[in-house]
């Protein structure tokens, strides 16, 4: 066991898992805390009722060779696969599998808010939502929304110049479960209420069943963001009956807001870093509204924690 001090990781999302698989990777140890339940941030996979629905990110695509690299990696050892119909690559057996598969035995906390974070003269310590206190570690990397970092580091008297410069727009997410499959797998009208219908059922690897994901439209998305999950459900289920020209008689049917959904206005730099704090933060906000930009800006920050922690080592 190596006496090198650790690193810690807020996020276990895309971003958060790529920094904390890079840095183990060079030998340090990680530590990566999450507030929810599982890992996987917008990436999740609910599991309700012996049904899942991937009821955030719905498929991945690389625009670069770095992200490339990776899916292939991952579609060789059956991480994601081609969801057919949708020409595009899916998370398997649900859209956590590839963040899954970074974090893989690296200790990850679930369940924990960090409230507050702070510096002595031995290294980061954390305080989460039930008081305890985590650290000291040597280095901190924020992988969780711009405005909830920006919260965050408000909150604990510090700043990382930029976090308040990227916005995101909400998204309310549909699931249900109908009794036909609708014949296409993937529509996205992108007007009205409705931004995308997929059938999550008809993704590689998933149990059988007839399910859907509906995304409404980022403007009707933040025109309802405040109105009850049972109104959501009503009109979000008209409307893609609408969109597929019959109703929708759901079996089984659950809203879910994200209030921080898709980027809409990036930084435009890989990730931030203060070298004099070893504080830095890293998510799609960086870069842009995709998975893609999770992986590329937390793999980013990783590189300068490596090269700040390798010079003083
Ligand atoms: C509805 C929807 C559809 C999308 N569709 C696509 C798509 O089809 N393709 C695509 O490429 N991208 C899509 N995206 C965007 C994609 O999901 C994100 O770009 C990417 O997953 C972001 O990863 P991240 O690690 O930056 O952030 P996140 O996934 O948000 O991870 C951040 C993590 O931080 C945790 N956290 C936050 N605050 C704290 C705290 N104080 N303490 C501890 N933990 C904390 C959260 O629980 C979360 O797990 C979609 C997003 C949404 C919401």
């Amino acid at each position: 066991m190596n006496e090198r001090p650790s690193v810690a990781i807020l996020g276990a999302g895309m971003a958060g898992a790529t920094v904390a698989r890079r840095i183990a990777e060079a030998g340090w140890h990680v530590r990566v805390f999450d507030k929810g339940r599982g890992v996987g941030g917008r990436m999740s996979t609910r599991h309700t009722h012996a049904m899942q629905f991937d009821h955030g990110a719905q498929f991945m695509r690389a625009r670069g060779e770095t992200f490339a690299a990776r899916l292939a990696g991952w579609d060789r050892r059956g991480i994601v696969a081609s969801w057919a119909g949708a020409g595009r690559r899916v998370g398997v057996p649900g859209m956590t599998a590839p963040v899954r598969d970074l974090l893989g035995d690296l200790p990850v906390a679930s369940g924990t808010t960090i409230v507050r974070i702070g510096r002595d003269r031995a290294g980061w310590r954390l305080t989460d939502s039930a008081g305890a206190n985590q650290g000291p570690f040597a280095a901190l990397a924020i992988a969780i929304p711009a405005p909830q970092a920006a919260a965050l580091l408000d909150a604990s008297g510090l700043a990382l110049p930029g976090v308040e410069q990227a916005a995101y727009a909400p998204c309310w997410s549909l699931m249900l479960a109908v009794e036909n499959a609708p014949g296409d797998v993937l529509i996205e009208p992108q007007e009205g209420p409705v931004g995308l219908i997929a059938l999550d059922s008809s993704k590689p690897g998933r149990p059988a069943g007839a399910r859907l994901t509906l995304h409404a439209t980022r403007s009707w998305s933040r025109a309802h963001l405040e109105a009850p999950c049972e109104a959501i459900v009503d009109a979000l289920t008209r409307a893609a009956g609408e969109c597929l020209g019959a109703p929708l008689r759901p079996a089984y049917a659950e809203a879910h807001r994200w209030r921080y959904a898709q980027v809409e206005t990036a930084l435009g730099r890989p990730c931030l870093y203060d070298p004099g704090l070893r504080l830095g933060a890293a998510g799609d906000w960086c870069l842009g509204p995709r998975i893609e930009a999770a992986h590329d800006s937390g793999l980013a920050l990783a590189e300068a924690i490596l090269a700040d922690l390798s010079a003083s080592a």
